[in-house]
């Protein structure tokens, strides 16, 4: 089903590495607009200091796809051919529109797309790292994956990147404060849009 009205869905994409974590605490302080970030399900277990209902819902495979079956999610994926699924569940946007606020999902492109086929409104915007170097330090710096994992990111990150195009807005996050006040404004932008 295509939802074509003015409901309040911020979708925000970019390899991991491109300081996403960050911004969005940041953003979520944004003053302008109230965003509910809406807490993904998974099936990848947590790391260390994770906690169940706050950074995810960790479920097991067999839980996550019960809700498949029952249409729980707005969207799914497999992330970086990890094996481990990540999805949106709809009951994320009700909560976020039930205190009138904007629904934030940061998820990867694959969820980005679909969510954009059902929400063409969604104001959807690309998190870009200022150099593909640059990403590639940064992901090293966190120094939380192995060497596999970070290539497998690095190709993830190419491949999603060729994929900036289709959204509404490419944000460098060169300066972080510089990114956030950035995002701000468009939601400002897009949220008088909607009141108007
Ligand atoms: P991590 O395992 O590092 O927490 O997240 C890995 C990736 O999964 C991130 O790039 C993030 O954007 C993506 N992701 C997190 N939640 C979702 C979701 O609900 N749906 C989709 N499609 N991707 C997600």
């Amino acid at each position: 089903m295509v939802h074509s009205g003015p409901e309040r869905i911020v979708v925000l994409s970019g390899p991991s590495g491109s300081g996403k974590t960050t911004l969005v605490r940041k953003l979520v302080e944004c003053a302008d607009v109230t965003l509910v970030k809406s807490v993904s399900a998974t099936t990848r277990p947590p790391r260390p200091g994770e906690i169940h209902g706050d950074d995810y819902w960790f479920l097991t495979a067999a839980e996550f796809r019960e809700k498949l079956n029952k249409n729980e999610f707005l969207e799914h994926a497999e992330v970086f051919s990890s094996g481990f699924l990540y999805g949106t569940l709809r009951s994320e946007l009700d909560r976020a529109w039930s205190r009138n606020a904007w629904a934030f999902l940061e998820i990867d492109v694959q969820g980005a797309l679909k969510v954009m086929q059902q929400y063409p409104n969604a104001v959807t915007i690309f998190l870009k790292t200022p150099s593909p170097e640059e990403f590639e330090r940064r992901l090293r710096a966190r120094g939380t994956e192995s060497e596999e994992v970070i290539q497998r990111r690095l190709t993830t990150a190419l491949r999603e990147l060729q994929l900036a195009n289709r959204y509404k807005y490419v944000v460098v996050n060169d300066q972080l404060e510089t990114a956030v006040s950035e995002i701000c404004a468009i939601l400002k932008a897009e949220e008088m849009a909607r009141n108007a």
